[in-house]
């Protein structure tokens, strides 16, 4: 049994989308913005880590882009002008992506299929294998280490997390991580204001449990 949600996720779980994996490997419910920033998986069918990231442009900031396109949208697709801001600079020979973006509002943008290796995660280890990008899902949620993540962003990260799981079994509770869990001292995020225990209350009991 799952505990019960906190009244502030149900209070928007009316709002969310119910979401589903598609035939081809898409998140029905998703706004849909193809990066090129993929490549082949070396087993298709071997999906079977969850990775939570937090990302915004400029630092610390939310919502900010150019042209209709934020920032986020701009560097996974390729299109980031490293003019636009001095924090961009470094950003100027990045090629980088994920499967998802939840942003602030709790809307989620795909970028890649599921069964494509996105490009989030770089040298990575989990349960002593390399390279978690060969069987991970990335999921960056619009934040930051200095504040806290919004209810919506929780509602949407708990339904589409049922989703992928319901699609992907192997994707277990205990394969949930986050970006500093498998690149230690390299990254710190989704940070220290990501709720895990939010995360798991909101989890549908484990397949086959
Ligand atoms: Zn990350």
């Amino acid at each position: 049994m799952s505990a019960p949600l906190p009244a502030s996720d149900r209070a928007v779980a009316g709002r969310v989308p119910a979401f589903t994996v598609d035939a081809a490997q898409r998140l029905a419910g998703a706004r849909q913005q193809a990066s090129p920033h993929f490549d082949q998986r070396p087993d298709a069918a071997d999906i079977s880590l969850l990775v939570i990231h937090s990302i915004s442009l400029p630092p610390g900031q939310f919502g900010a882009g150019d042209g209709g396109l934020s920032y986020i949208d701009a560097l996974f697709l390729g299109q980031l002008d490293w003019r636009a801001h001095p924090s961009f600079e470094s950003l100027r020979e990045l090629r980088v992506s994920a499967h998802l973006c939840i942003f602030r509002d709790g809307a989620v943008t795909q970028y890649v299929p599921f069964d494509r290796r996105a490009w989030h995660a770089g040298v990575s280890a989990f349960d002593g294998r390399s390279r978690c990008n060969d069987f991970a899902i990335g999921i960056e949620l619009e934040g930051c280490d200095e504040q806290p993540f919004s209810d919506a962003q929780y509602a949407t990260l708990g339904a589409v997390t049922n989703a992928l799981r319901r699609r992907y079994p192997a994707i277990t509770s205990a394969r949930i991580v986050g970006h500093s869990d498998i690149a230690p001292g390299r990254k710190t995020d989704p940070g220290p204001h990501f709720d895990w225990p939010r995360l798991r209350a909101a989890l549908e009991q484990e397949p086959g449990a």
